[in-house]
């Protein structure tokens, strides 16, 4: 596999991936690619394992999506995550293989958008799972000299308790919480913090998940019976899956285990559709659990099939 495929870096397709919650539209977006090494997203599990579910390039990369979850919900647009936004300097980008940019906006995350029949100023609500670069690296933009918010018109929602861990990083955590992606919004009092598991509107539930980071969360939307989770950091990809296979990147990989144990099981039992953030070929889909473990099924819904 090679990061200069052609085909790898158009990045996910389709751009808009679009289904319905119980009467909720729904929206998976593609915010474009990024390729880590593949032994850090894996952590402790062995190359011979991982590289049959993902292959690595020359430099032990593998290509993973940024993906974000759009919902038309009645009380406003709400985007969770916002990919890595239009700030990275070249030599991140060349780093990461970073692919992103937008043919009609700025970023591939306005095409995304755009195809989904939305502008940036039309989302009320920013939920950011946690505010790692890759997930809250689009929560602002370069204007003129200045780092505005980038949804102008939004309300930006985390964890108390995750700003307060992003504002106070240590040399592990530093580089993964660049500041311009969340102190923008302090000055404009732009962020609504929430502490725990909250409802924060009718049918849009924010499930503390930590493990990746101690105050990561993962959102669940329902109605009328039916659920899409947007799991975050908590199972990236599809071939994380089987609970031990946690990341590298992970700062408590055993509550990782414990989150994702919980939250698949539920998701199992209550047959919730599942909103993968960084799986390359399959954004969605549903898991059943089989003895102790788990096995996802793909959705593909297709192109704005609503
Ligand atoms: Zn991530």
């Amino acid at each position: 596999m090679m990061p200069d495929d052609p085909l790898l870096n158009r990045g996910p397709t389709p751009l808009v991936d679009t289904f319905g919650v119980g009467n909720l539209k729904c929206h998976a977006l593609n915010a474009g690619t990024l390729w880590l090494d593949g032994g850090a997203m894996f952590g402790v599990v062995p190359k011979p394992l991982w590289e049959k579910k993902i292959p690595a390039d020359s430099a032990n990369r593998i290509p993973l999506a940024m993906r974000c979850l759009l919902v038309e919900h009645p009380r406003g647009l709400i985007l969770v995550d916002t990919g890595v936004g239009g700030k990275e300097t070249e030599k991140a980008k060349s780093i990461f293989n970073i692919q992103n940019e937008g043919e009609k906006g700025a970023t591939r995350l306005d095409d995304a958008l755009l195809a989904a029949g939305h502008k940036p100023s039309d989302v009320d609500f920013v939920i950011n799972t946690h505010l790692h670069f890759d997930h809250a690296g689009g929560n602002t933009r370069a204007r003129g000299d200045k780092i505005v918010p980038a949804f102008e018109n939004a309300t930006y929602v985390v964890q108390r308790a995750e700003l307060r861990f992003a504002e106070g990083t240590d040399q592990r955590t530093a580089a993964a919480y660049p500041r311009q992606n969340f102190e923008p919004i302090r000055e404009l009092r732009k962020w609504l913090t929430v502490d725990g598991e909250t409802e924060f509107l009718p049918g849009v539930e924010l499930l503390p998940t930590p493990g990746h980071v101690p105050h990561h969360q993962s959102v669940l939307i329902g109605d009328s019976g039916e659920h899409v989770c947007f799991l975050g950091d908590v199972m990236p990809t599809s071939a994380h899956v089987p609970v031990s296979w946690t990341m590298g990147y992970d700062l408590e990989p055993l509550r990782t285990m414990e989150s994702k144990s919980g939250i698949l099981s539920r998701a199992a039992q209550e047959n919730w559709l599942l909103a993968l953030v960084h799986d390359y070929n399959h954004g969605l889909g549903r898991v059943s659990s089989e003895r102790s473990t788990y096995r996802f099924a793909p959705i593909d819904f297709g192109p704005d099939s609503s």
